[in-house]
């Protein structure tokens, strides 16, 4: 298991870490297998979309926001339960095939992480599993 860190900057964004992830599949020396990117944290979570176009990501974040209130009358005490559930709707993991050392992501796919309640320094987790055969 591999794991690296990101400082967010705002509230809310996502920040790319496909070179990350790309980098650890590298290092670890596989050729083919599967890569899980895992987020131990409740208020924060991982995707994967679009990375071509800047606007997608930011369509997505502002329709989430507007989705889930900052403030609608929640019960968690800690003030953030907009985060949790911002978390819950993305997920914790997202799983990416390892093809000849590579990614294989589609065309305009990139992984993100998902930050709902920075700025923080975050946790990023990531594991390269072997196929069979290797
Ligand atoms: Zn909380």
């Amino acid at each position: 298991m591999q794991e690296f860190t990101v400082r967010t900057q705002r509230r809310t964004e996502f920040i790319d870490i496909t070179s990350q992830v790309q980098q650890a599949v590298s290092e670890a020396g596989v050729s083919d297998g599967a890569c899980t990117v895992c987020i131990p944290h409740t208020t924060a979570g991982v995707t994967i979309n679009e990375n071509a176009d800047p606007s997608v990501q930011k369509d997505i974040l502002d329709m989430l926001n507007r989705l889930v209130p900052f403030d609608a009358g929640y019960t968690h005490a800690e003030g953030n339960s907009a985060a949790h559930i911002k978390a819950t709707l993305t997920g914790a993991s997202s799983t990416v095939f390892v093809q000849f050392g590579e990614l294989a992501l589609g065309t305009w796919q990139g992984i993100f992480f998902c930050e709902f309640d920075g700025p923080r320094n975050r946790d990023i987790m990531v594991k390269i599993m072997a196929d069979g055969e290797e």
